[in-house]
């Protein structure tokens, strides 16, 4: 199948306007004003391509291309239009575009498909400003109440529900689960393997599994003069203990393993007294259940050593987390044969980021496809994928989706 690349260039430029940042990126906040631009500029071109547009009474959009057999239920691809503050112009958008050019692609060459085509516009994939990220799909597949998403309000106060109807997408569709064929999404990597790697294409395995914690030491606030040094029960050196350990343990655990300590909180932070408490966070990410739970293990225990070489009393919430999901071998599979006939190199991965994909993968087969990013970043207005490689991410899109498509 042919895609045509200088239309799905323009198309990218032409988005990248909406929300505009002056270094280059793009401001799009959900339900923001930029948001609904964004949404009816799709809407716009999902229906100059034929599609029918609906929307449902989370915002999210879905463009649909009929397929030759009404009872099959449909290929589901895109992502999202939503960005974080002064975000990059590539994250989600092209996973959406790539989406609307292969079936642009298609209705040119009159090449009809078994089962419909339905392109998503995921409603606040990122989350910035109505946390948590991805609640569109997470209402979808029923990881999250609708309600709850309509009561989650933003800095300012404003109501996601308001937001919602103010900008017009409070469709009435329900936001629930239906049959869906597969399910596949085009993305950029966000970090830096393909690049390291000298790979063009990543075939993404699944998401990994994360987990979250909030460590508390408590010890005994006191004068930071007179108290002799073998008195101190000091919060932030048991504390400052448990997160050299932290930085360690991956590198004895797992290569792929990753653990931050990203948020500290000392009490009560004042350079002449001893912190009578300290609360710390810690992110550990992998793709296999049992080596996240060692790396749990490890983390408890190098924080108890550290709480009690110093004397301290600890507390260990678990705050939340995310078991890893594997994506669909049938789809990987349909991605690796695309990558073949198209004669591009290709690595498989696990992607490190949350995604739409995460909450779809329990619903129907899912898979994802990366393009390289630019020295590996994004969340940034100098986030970069190359024409080149967005042109092959798409065509990469558009064989997979045209061969699931097709399938009996
Ligand atoms: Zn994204």
């Amino acid at each position: 199948m042919e895609t045509n690349a200088a239309r799905l260039q323009e198309s990218m430029e032409e988005m990248a306007r909406i929300g505009a940042t002056p270094g280059g990126g793009v401001h799009r906040l959900t339900l923001s004003d930029a948001d609904r631009e964004a949404r009816d500029l799709f809407a716009r071109w999902s229906k100059e391509a034929g599609l029918s547009v609906t929307v449902d009474e989370m915002g999210n959009m879905f463009a649909r291309r009929q397929g030759t057999d009404e009872s099959a239920p449909p290929v589901m691809t895109g992502s999202h239009l939503d960005s974080v503050p002064n975000g990059g112009r590539f994250d989600g958008a092209l996973g959406v575009l790539a989406a609307l050019e292969v079936v642009r692609s298609l209705n040119d060459a009159g090449t009809p498909t078994r089962h419909p085509i339905e392109i998503v516009n995921w409603t606040n994939e990122e989350g910035p400003r109505f946390p948590p990220s991805m609640l569109g799909s997470g209402v979808f597949a029923g990881a999250f109440q609708r309600d709850f998403a309509y009561s989650i309000q933003d800095a300012t106060g404003k109501k996601f529900f308001d937001e919602l109807e103010r900008i017009g997408y409070l469709g009435d569709l329900p936001c629930r689960r239906r049959p869906i064929a597969a399910y596949v999404e085009l993305h950029i990597e966000q970090g830096p393997a393909l690049i390291t790697e000298g790979k063009q294409i990543g075939v993404v395995e699944g998401i990994r599994g994360l987990t979250w914690l909030r460590i508390t030491m408590k010890g005994e606030r006191d004068h930071a003069g007179p108290t002799p040094m073998h008195m101190r029960r000091d919060a932030l050196a048991g504390a400052a203990r448990a997160i050299s350990a932290v930085r360690e343990i991956p590198g004895k655990l797992h290569p792929d393993l990753v653990a931050t300590v990203g948020e500290v909180n000392v009490s009560p932070n004042a350079i002449n007294v001893i912190p009578g408490q300290v609360t710390f966070s810690v992110d550990i990410r992998h793709e296999d259940e049992s080596i996240l739970k060692r790396a749990e293990e490890l983390v408890l225990q190098a924080a108890k050593d550290a709480a009690g070489w110093e004397g301290l009393d600890m507390e260990v919430d678990r705050i939340g987390g995310s078991s890893p999901m594997p994506f669909d071998a049938w789809i990987t599979a349909t991605i690796d044969d695309a990558c073949m006939k198209e004669g591009c190199s290709s690595l498989r991965m696990w992607s490190a980021a949350g995604h739409d994909a995460r909450y779809a993968a329990d619903l129907c087969p899912t898979a994802m496809i990366f393009t390289p990013s630019v020295g590996g970043k994004s969340h940034a207005e100098d986030e970069l994928t190359t024409w080149e490689d967005v042109f092959m991410g798409c065509r990469i899109l558009g064989r997979t989706i045209l061969s699931l498509a097709q399938q009996s």
